[in-house]
């Protein structure tokens, strides 16, 4: 058997031509999106209003298995890619199991994660279209780094509607976002309607990521040469994160290692959703079999205690309704909870593929996930992002299991990013004051019982 390297690297000619559009292998397609107004579903030109119409069109399309990737875009990509394929022979040995552990590791660049995959695409189409800028929300700051990152390539205009406790907690973030030229905005402000509402409303108000988008819809649907784009949740999202599978596949093909079991964290569901859709598609053909594992925080368990539902996409009501899972816009995680992915919802394409039984789901506390940091981080070197340690937590659970049983299983996980800004949580993780909130039924119930009846 060949002896497989610690890192599997692949050329910039393995570098993926394409998008794999994993709509277009499922029997049962995601619902479609609906107008906030009149309930009946969005045509590509109510979603041009607000989205570019080039991705307007990619969130609608759910025939064309594989949309290829812009040169400018994969010339882009190889600035930092193809992302390395790691085994993770040293986490393997601490465990002691018989298990073999890969990850894809997706740090690799400035915004330290893998939400600039999309940022470019997203920046991209914008640019094409002969757009001034565009407008966004952040929440932990790495998407709203990546979009900056990614505009200054471009030489677009970027307004990053920035969730206040995060702007006054990650000093250092704002500043990146700021280096990168983008113009970093504490959310709510008062530049928008909806922020003067719920400043006026809620005083003193820390913000959530619902109030952030409607901020920054409103700011693109009110400035002409301006559209809004999302990091996450939306079809097109996650369907520019397929690079992360496919690359994926090409470097485990190129060795015949076939994984048994994909991890990855899910907070609006389109890095777990582009690291399993190129596996997922053999399923859905009947081509092989997989595990799919999402890991969410048990503090904002949308797809373990959610229900699935259309629900709106944001606090302001603006965005379109999307059938998801989702704990009601209305859900806000508990503020000692520091680890990331605190969205309500999730994916549209992810909802529907677990509510047909083809993936599965798994909430973890943030302490577990933070223990896990530590021993990836002393073993295999890189300091995880919380949000990545969600995956880590349960690939080492797998791997566990399988040094209880003997079984020698080939596990597979997205290791999204990097954890250099997220040092005040690892300081509560060291300090031993860290704590761990888990929502009761009843709290959850107040927030599911505001969504609207479709
Ligand atoms: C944003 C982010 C996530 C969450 O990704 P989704 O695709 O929204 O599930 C996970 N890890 C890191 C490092 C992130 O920045």
């Amino acid at each position: 058997m060949t002896e497989i390297p610690y890192k599997i690297y692949l050329s910039e000619n393995d570098l993926p031509r394409y998008w794999y559009n994993v709509r277009a292998d499922m029997k049962n397609k995601p619902a479609p999106l609906l107008n906030p107004k009149t309930h009946k579903p969005c045509t590509e030109d109510e979603l041009s209003e607000i989205f570019c119409r080039e991705l307007a069109k990619q969130e609608l399309n759910e025939t064309d298995r594989f949309i290829d990737i812009p040169t400018e875009v994969r010339d882009f990509y190889k600035m930092y890619r193809p992302a390395p394929l790691t085994r993770a022979y040293c986490l393997e040995k601490k465990l002691g199991t018989p298990a073999h552990i890969y990850y894809k590791f997706e740090g690799n660049n400035t915004s330290g994660s893998h939400k600039l995959n999309s940022a470019i695409a997203q920046a991209y189409y914008a640019k094409k279209q002969g757009l001034k800028g565009v407008t966004t929300e952040t929440g932990a700051g790495q998407w709203g780094t990546a979009m900056a990152m990614a505009c200054a390539y471009l030489d677009l205009d970027c307004i990053v509607y920035q969730v206040r406790c995060s702007y006054e907690q990650k000093p250092h973030r704002r500043e990146v976002i700021r280096t990168y030229g983008a113009k970093a905005i504490p959310s709510p402000s008062m530049e928008t309607e909806i922020g003067r509402k719920i400043n006026a409303e809620f005083p003193g108000c820390t913000g959530s990521l619902g109030c952030a988008i409607s901020e920054a819809v409103e700011t693109a649907t009110r400035q002409p040469g301006y559209r809004y784009v999302l990091g996450s949740v939306l079809s097109q999202v996650l369907l520019h994160q397929t690079i992360i599978g496919l690359e994926a596949k090409v470097a485990m093909d190129k060795y015949g290692i076939k994984p048994d079991i994909i991890i990855g964290c899910a907070g609006g569901g389109s890095n777990l959703g582009g690291l399993i859709s190129p596996f997922m598609g053999e399923k859905l053909r009947g081509e092989a079999d997989y595990e799919f594992i999402a890991v969410e925080p048990a503090s904002c368990p949308s797809l373990t205690r959610g229900v699935f539902a259309y629900d709106y996409c944001d606090t302001g009501c603006v965005c379109p309704l999307q059938k998801m899972y989702t704990l009601g816009s209305s859900f806000m995680p508990s503020a000692n909870h520091s680890g990331g992915l605190r969205y309500h919802g999730m994916s549209s394409i992810l909802s529907q593929l677990y509510d047909d039984g083809l993936m599965k789901a798994r909430s973890v506390e943030q302490t577990e996930v933070f223990a896990a940091a530590e021993l990836f981080c002393r073993t295999e070197g890189t300091l995880p992002a919380p949000e990545s340690s969600h995956a880590i937590k349960v690939a080492i659970d797998e791997a566990l299991k399988c040094k209880e049983t003997g079984e020698v299983k080939t596990i597979l996980f997205g290791l999204t990013g990097t954890g250099y800004f997220d040092m005040k949580a690892y300081a509560a993780f060291n300090d031993g004051t860290m704590t761990d909130y888990v929502p009761t039924d009843e709290e959850i119930q107040k927030s599911v019982a505001k969504i609207p009846q479709i």
